[in-house]
């Protein structure tokens, strides 16, 4: 057995437990090493049953007199127990656990953990860990009681006790094959990996789960630096071929013809965009930008300055939704321009005609798309069927990835292959904080649209009370009565048994279409229709065929339809702040004022509380701050599917660990690039890296 040693190699691994594993990401024993417990039970303190007072988590030892399996009046099976160390008795009891007395008779020796409490004024412990003893008293910290005993992110089936069990097994005999790969000039006074490991899982007190903790977090960020530093020297190492040609009148023109000025903050990254194509390097450029900060613009003008160069672009977006919209809007603004702009989706493969203007729409899965050569598109707007081998590119500089949280490092290389001249805009209206957005990023160039448009007016959000539902909806009809309309956002599609208290986007739409805005047309919008139903909807919608639009969270990125200036949304505890900050940007895109109303099933003061921010709170890096406090950096918004990182261990929050671990990889590649000095982490960052790219 070693360290790279499959897990379904282990004994009493079979397929389940296989399975189970790698969806929590272990597929080796190294893997299994490095499964982090997110926090212990203090079982570290043995005490005896007499000195134990209610509210202490303790560790005791002694005799089982009594247990016996009881039904409640619900029918339901209690494992009652009587225990006693020599000093007292204590009564424990288990739910749902009939086969304990199966496992544990009368007469056996326990060491158990667990908290105090009083039933019946009598000491108990409800749910104690257990673990038999032998006849002498041991004082042994052993694995499942009394001491600091880790708990494990855990996976259907699969128990930290099972997790500490075979980490148990595993890491003293791997032990010595634990190689330190960190420099010493590194490390400096950091513990050493093998020992931060055994301290990670069996701590012998707290101090002990710090040292561990500092160093695997160091580790933690400090790889994920060096990967990211690695990727954008290799990226920018490799010229292009072809100077770009500037035609500066000519892009005047263009930003003139829009229909409306540009905001200071964009025509500052269209600047920024051009001096990376200048320099003749491949540009991998993030624009960061607000939403409704209008970076679908400043992708035209890049398309169309590609254009002047006799370059042609690729636009990926995350759903069909915003891949027609693009397409659309594309057309409207390049189109006078002889830009042709076609679209190519899982379900709508067609281009324009040059000549004709016919739509030549063709079938799914047809080889012929795109075929007449000179009606290929200068643009082509997709989803990630853009990625698919029959979409035949010829003179593609430019890739434009929209919402890129969305796409995993593998579709980017993907959509990179189809390009002569790989120059990478991509676009997210996630607000990352920095200190992340430098942690996941690091290989990127970063832009940030930090305006919004002249003239829009700040979105009203209410948190609405139960009692106020009513007067919410009269004011909503008087809204739509002057000509304007309005999102109802559920987070679920259909009504769940398991979580009754979420409104389902059916249910709502037959209530409020037979209850409550008779007079008005409703439209219903979710992810289980058919593309082209979606299409239909939205269009509806987009036109004003449609008052009320009925929808899931499918409209949170990216639509735009600035006529829309009501926003509901129900349920919404059930969404982190960050989001609800994309669900409200869907309205305030014109220039009408515009309001956000949010209601709640559950109207307790901490909900509420945490709601309220979105009354007084219109910075979406707040809002994702605040998401990060509350909820921890895993809950951020768009980090979560960004595919590129979920830390283990390491905290988001600390920045001068982050900047430590950037400085410390900045030197090392600074001084040996190749880093043939250091076999060990350059071995590590390999794997690394070959874990981040294609599948
Ligand atoms: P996002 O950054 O969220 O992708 P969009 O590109 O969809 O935003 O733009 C939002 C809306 O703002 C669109 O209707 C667009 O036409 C409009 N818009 C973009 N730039 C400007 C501007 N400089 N002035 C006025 N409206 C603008
Ligand atoms: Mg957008």
């Amino acid at each position: 057995m070693n360290l790279s040693t499959p897990i379904g190699a282990l004994p009493k691994v079979g397929f389940y437990f296989k399975s189970a594993l790698n969806k929590l990401g272990i597929f080796t024993i190294e893997d299994l090493l490095h499964h982090y417990p997110f926090r212990y039970d203090d079982f570290s303190q043995t005490t005896t049953a007499i000195d134990t007072k209610v509210g202490e988590t303790v560790t005791l030892q002694g005799e089982i007199w009594l247990i016996q399996n009881v039904f409640t009046k619900s029918r339901k099976v209690l494992t009652r127990a009587v225990f006693n160390d020599g000093t007292s008795a204590i009564e424990l009891t288990w739910f749902n656990s009939p086969w304990l007395t199966k496992s544990i008779s009368v007469g056996d020796r326990l060491q158990i953990s667990g908290k105090v409490s009083k039933y019946k004024n009598k000491l108990s412990i409800v749910a104690p860990v257990w673990e038999k003893i032998g006849p002498v008293q041991q004082v042994t910290p052993s694995l499942n009681t009394g001491r600091l005993v880790p708990i494990y992110p855990e996976t259907f089936g699969l128990t930290s006790k099972w997790l500490r069990q075979k980490i148990a097994e595993v890491l003293p005999k791997v032990e010595g094959e634990i190689e330190d790969y960190l420099p010493d000039e590194i490390r400096g006074d950091l513990s050493l990996l093998n020992e931060s490991l055994n301290k990670i899982h069996f701590p012998q007190n707290y101090d002990e789960v710090n040292q561990a903790r500092k160093r695997l977090s160091f580790d933690e960020l400090f790889l994920i630096a060096l990967a990211t530093q690695k990727t954008r020297l290799s990226w920018k190492d490799k010229p292009t071929v072809k100077t770009l040609i500037f035609d500066e009148q000519k892009i005047n023109e263009f930003i003139k013809s829009l229909p409306f000025e540009l905001t200071q903050a964009q025509k500052k990254v269209i600047t920024e965009v051009i001096d990376d194509l200048n320099t003749k390097k491949p540009m991998n450029r993030l624009v960061q930008g607000e939403v409704g900060s209008g970076k679908t613009v400043v992708a035209a003008v890049i398309i169309y300055l590609m254009h002047t160069n006799n370059l042609q672009s690729l636009f990926m977006a995350p759903t069909e939704i915003l891949a027609f919209q693009h397409h659309k809007t594309l057309t409207k603004l390049l189109e006078p321009f002889g830009i042709s702009v076609g679209i190519y989706t899982g379900s709508r493969k067609y281009t324009k005609n040059k000549e004709s203007g016919i739509m030549n729409t063709e079938k799914k899965d047809q080889n012929s798309e795109f075929e007449i050569q000179n009606s290929l598109p200068n643009v082509i707007v997709g989803t990630h069927a853009l990625l698919s081998e029959k979409l035949k590119t010829e003179n593609v500089g430019l890739l434009i990835i929209d919402e890129q949280q969305r796409f995993g490092v593998a579709q980017r290389n993907l959509l990179r292959s189809k390009a002569i001249l790989p120059h990478f805009l991509t676009m997210t209206a996630t607000p990352i904080p920095r200190t992340i957005a430098l942690t996941i990023y690091g290989d990127l160039d970063l832009s940030v649209i930090d305006e919004l448009p002249k003239l829009r007016k700040p979105i009203k959000t209410f948190v609405v009370p139960q009692v106020k539902r009513n007067d919410a909806y009269k004011f909503i009809a008087k809204k739509i009565d002057e000509g304007d309309q309005a999102y109802i956002i559920t987070p679920l599609i259909e009504q769940s048994e398991t979580i009754q208290s979420a409104k389902a986007a059916k249910v709502e739409f037959e209530r409020l279409k037979n209850k409550v805005f008779t007079k008005y047309k409703l439209g219903l919008l979710h992810g289980r229709l058919k593309s082209k139903e979606k299409d239909e909807v939205l269009e509806s919608f987009r036109k004003g065929e449609i008052d009320i639009l009925v929808s899931t969270s499918v409209v949170e990125v990216g639509v735009d339809i600035p006529n829309a200036t009501i926003m509901v949304i129900e349920s919404s505890e059930r969404f982190g702040l960050a989001q609800l900050h994309q669900l409200r940007g869907r309205v305030g895109r014109g220039t009408k004022e515009s309001f956000c109303l949010l209601f709640t099933e559950d109207q307790s003061p901490m909900v509420t509380r945490r709601l309220k921010n979105m009354e007084s709170i219109s910075d979406g890096l707040k809002l994702a701050e605040l998401d990060m406090k509350i909820r921890g950096a895993g809950q951020i918004y768009g980090v979560k599917q960004s595919g590129r990182l979920e830390l283990k261990i390491a905290d988001f929050s600390d920045v001068s660990l982050i900047e430590k671990t950037r400085e410390a990889a900045r030197k090392i590649l600074k001084d040996n690039p190749p880093l043939d000095k250091y076999p060990g982490l350059r071995l590590k960052l390999a794997k690394i890296m070959a874990e981040a790219s294609p599948d």
